[in-house]
């Protein structure tokens, strides 16, 4: 009798780890399976709560029970993965592939963690120190569940490495600059990695052949320039803060509105981040971050929320313009996440006027509701405006198994 092989490890656990919560997926790179799909959140309070999915569409379990920390979160998970046969001690998993936000300049690709890796994640705390921190317990807890399997790191920094020292750069005093690691650092890299190569193989290109605008409009929101598969220029900055109008972000503010509140309005720098990270863009404009809602206001004859949705439409036609500039020639503007994903109406807004630019969108086909990467200019336009979904979890299991696939092959 001959023993059968033992299973090749195909399938990689992606971990995102917030402050509070922990959400996670098991993908098999094999055959492209979801197997599961979960989110514990409110972790450290009484009410944490843990929802788990098990394969494509399967019947959610949820735990309402207090989970003290990451710690407990990741037990918890592991838990609930052993009950479908899909246990963390499984032969058949290869990695475990972690989302970190911040890379900095070391980190210009997916990296196997180890001691010194984890030790510079940390040193980046103080330019992340609202992603970061949870990133890393995300890291050592996993670590002390599995030691003997690879972690690996998946920057949302990385994509935009590649952006020249020109668009990189703040034009304040260089020493300075250096000495606090100050630049333009971007962020949602490996949705605008996804989503750019994605709208290059819906226009059947090799993506070094394309450029494209990508715009990842979610609560969070950032366009990117990218010219032959890397990344020129992207809005987001030294932190998530910078750019466009956002959930809660206020985008561009001339940084004079800091001082200004700070001496005139008697704020302190708390308040201020506060005030521009979370009661502002959208919600600060109007009151309400979704857009179905400022929709609906709108059709109502709200004022405030016609406003916000004005200038909300405005910054991003700026940056259409900007980009469209920097990249000399555009093959694509690619709508991505949440609103880019759902709302019809802003892909309208955002791309109206913009003919003489070649930019035209179908209103039939961008009407229409779909889950699936598609054109919406018709075919006649210079430019092709997409509607592609991201799949930032997908993309960290793409990297982190090439990653470790490489690594056992050398
Ligand atoms: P994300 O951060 O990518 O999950 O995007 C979340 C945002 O997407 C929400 O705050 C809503 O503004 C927006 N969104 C989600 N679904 C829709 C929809 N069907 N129509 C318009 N906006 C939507």
């Amino acid at each position: 009798m001959t023993t059968p092989p033992a299973p090749v490890p195909s399938r990689v656990l992606v971990l995102n780890s917030g402050s509070s919560s922990v959400k996670y997926q098991l993908l098999d790179m094999g055959d492209g399976a979801r197997l599961a799909v979960g989110l514990v959140e409110r972790i450290g309070e009484r009410t944490s709560r843990l929802v788990h999915t098990p394969g494509d569409g399967g019947e959610p379990r949820e735990r309402t029970e207090p989970i003290a920390d990451h710690e407990a979160a990741l037990k918890a998970v592991a838990e609930e993965l052993a009950a479908d046969g899909l246990g963390l001690d499984s032969p058949e998993l290869a990695a475990i592939g972690h989302r970190v936000v911040h890379g900095g300049l070391k980190f210009t690709a997916p990296t196997v963690v180890d001691d010194e890796v984890l030790a510079e994640i940390e040193r980046l705390v103080p330019v992340a120190p609202l992603h970061n921190p949870a990133n890393v317990v995300g890291i050592r807890t996993a670590r002390a569940l599995r030691p003997d399997l690879p972690q690996v790191a998946v920057f949302d920094t990385a994509f935009h490495t590649t952006m020249p020292e020109s668009a990189a750069r703040y034009a304040i005093d260089v020493e300075t600059a250096d000495a606090h690691r100050i630049r333009r650092y971007g962020f949602h890299g490996t949705s605008h990695a996804y989503v750019s190569r994605e709208t290059a193989k819906l226009l059947g290109k090799d993506p070094a052949e394309v450029n494209v605008i990508v715009l990842h409009l979610g609560n969070g929101a950032s366009a990117s320039a990218v010219a032959g598969g890397r990344c020129v220029d992207t809005s987001m900055g030294l932190t998530p803060l910078e750019g466009l109008v956002m959930g809660t972000r206020s985008g561009d503010v001339d940084p004079a509105v800091t001082f200004h509140l700070k001496r005139v309005a008697g704020m302190s720098t708390d308040e201020i981040d506060v005030l521009l990270n979370k009661k502002s863009g959208l919600v600060g404009l109007c009151g309400d971050n979704d857009m179905r809602e400022i929709r609906r206001r709108i059709d109502e004859g709200d004022e405030r929320a016609r406003l916000a949705f004005e200038i909300y439409v405005h910054r991003l036609k700026k940056y259409i313009g900007a980009y469209y500039a920097v990249l000399g020639r555009v093959d694509a503007v690619a709508f991505t996440a949440g609103v880019g994903e759902n709302a019809a109406f802003v892909r309208e807004a955002a791309i109206a006027g913009l003919e003489e630019l070649g930019l035209v969108v179908d209103g039939e086909l961008n009407a229409e509701r779909s889950s699936r990467a598609r054109i919406v200019s018709p075919v006649y336009a210079r430019v092709a405006v997409a509607v592609v979904p991201t799949d930032e979890e997908l993309e960290i299991a793409r990297q982190t198994f090439d990653l470790v696939s490489a690594n056992s092959l050398a």
